[in-house]
């Protein structure tokens, strides 16, 4: 156990022992390294990818310093070094997390590498870094890939702060310009690439709100042959899809939400190559090391505690969503979930998703106006417990929220229309508290208060 070797004491301190043993310090002069430290790759990912939950239990497990099971979280925001030299090897890349050797928490930690770690495994990709929200993750990256005067291509349905961030934000801070497509029409995304100029190609794995998919390996082809980098926000679907084994280049996630599951942190995490999560560490020219979106390393210790129960979670969130989508129908919604047969890519999503996650843990009740859409969230709160009024997915409890009012509302009329959302439409996160049949009669319940709503039967 790596864990009862590492402790060693040296001039009467007990220390981490491979970065105070000196001789590492030394002998590493012949170990040549890239003008910047490579990070350890998610090997194991490579090696059995039938399932992301594999991959996750074949990563990498860090032992607490005293031999705990769980690892020791590194609350330090500086790092000492035995001899001062290696504090220019270090500033020099020649030294670097790979090897133990840590400068300073705004760059790497190695608690946050841990979970990162965990990420890459989860997404198999080479390398990962977590950090303090979903939205700086995709701010970060997507400065990283873009410079003043670079295009981006991206879906027309996005998470609201993403589409406020490409359609207001970058043209006025930094000369960084979006051209919005619909992804599903895949030669207006082929139009709208301008050679040269554009750098990425922008688009969620599963939709926010109306839940539309994307065809991940086409788009990453039209993007492949164009030189455009593809990035990819697999927020609503973590486990169900694996954009990286699908062709993408780099995954984004908001861990606010399904991963972290409890609602109680924001989060973020850029999965993808070590070359691209290295030059944002860049000491001169690195967005997450120069902009500072850091992940505190007590927040990523509580994270990697619930990353080995993310799939048992999306497993019954999806069984749950795919129960009550179903039974909503019978009762005469209109309902949009991609597990049902009429879904517009339920077959697509069924050919790209891994095995046995189902079709995620959202769905979508058309209400067609924002009056039915609140009162039926109204009942469903406030006089049978069914689920919360609020923004936000991937709580154990069912989340409510009325779209084109709240999480869309950066968005204008047309947007929206162009969008799919309808002013009625209210998005659920299923929840997984409580027995199916204990939720649905709540749900039931619900219903049976408006019965104006002519919208179900009984
Ligand atoms: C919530 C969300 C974000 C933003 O993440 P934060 O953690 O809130 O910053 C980005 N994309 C999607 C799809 C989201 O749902």
């Amino acid at each position: 156990m790596a864990a009862e070797t590492k402790t060693t004491t040296t001039h009467g301190f007990v220390v981490s022992g491979k970065k105070r043993s000196g001789a590492d310090d030394r002998d590493g002069a012949d170990v040549i390294m890239a003008k910047k430290s490579m990070l350890p790759t998610a090997i194991a990912a490579a090696a059995a990818w039938e399932d992301p939950a594999a991959a996750l239990a074949s990563a990498r497990h860090e032992f607490g310093e005293h031999g705990g099971v769980n690892m020791s979280i590194e609350a330090s925001a500086t790092f000492t070094v035995m001899e001062p030299e290696t504090m220019r090897r270090m500033f020099a890349g020649e030294l670097g997390p790979d090897r133990d050797f840590f400068i300073y928490s705004r760059h790497f930690n190695p608690t946050v590498l841990n979970l990162s770690r965990q990420m890459a495994a989860l997404e198999g990709t080479e390398a990962a870094y977590c950090t303090a929200s979903g939205m700086s993750a995709i701010s970060s990256v997507l400065l990283q890939l873009c410079s003043s005067g670079g295009h981006v291509v991206a879906s027309r349905t996005l998470y609201g702060g993403t589409h406020a961030l490409l359609t207001h934000f970058f043209p006025r801070a930094c000369n960084i310009t979006t051209t919005f497509v619909d992804i599903s029409n895949h030669e207006m995304v082929r139009d709208a690439i301008v050679q040269g100029k554009t750098k990425v190609l922008y688009f969620e794995s599963m939709s926010n709100p109306t839940l539309t998919v994307a065809d991940i390996p086409e788009l990453s082809r039209i993007a492949y042959d164009n030189g455009v980098t593809v990035v990819v926000d697999n927020t609503f679907a973590p486990m169900v899809l694996s954009p990286a084994r699908l062709g993408a280049d780099v995954v984004l996630h908001s861990i606010s939400k399904f991963i972290s599951g409890g609602a109680d942190i924001i989060a973020g995490a850029v999965c993808g190559p070590a070359s691209l999560v290295n030059s944002m560490m860049d000491l001169h020219q690195g967005a997450l090391m120069l902009l500072g979106p850091t992940m505190n390393a007590k927040v990523a210790f509580e994270l990697s505690e619930r990353l080995p129960h993310l799939g048992i979670r999306m497993k019954e969130h999806s069984n749950r969503a795919m129960t009550y989508a179903t039974k909503m129908k019978k009762l005469g919604f209109q309902v949009i979930y991609p597990g049902l047969e009429e879904h517009p890519q339920h077959d697509l999503l069924k050919s790209m998703a891994n095995k046995d996650y189902g079709f995620g843990g959202l769905l979508c009740l058309d209400m067609e106006t924002e009056e039915k859409a609140n009162r039926l969230m109204n009942y469903l709160q406030n006089f049978t417990q069914f689920g919360f009024m609020a923004v936000s997915l991937g709580y154990y409890e069912t989340l409510m929220s009325c779209s084109g009012s709240s999480t869309s509302s950066e968005m204008n009329p047309e947007e929206k229309a162009l969008a799919g959302i309808s002013p009625g439409l209210v998005r659920m996160s299923v929840g997984y508290i409580g027995t199916i049949e204990q939720k649905w009669g709540q749900f039931e319940k619900a219903l049976s208060r408006m019965p104006d709503s002519g919208l179900f039967k009984n």
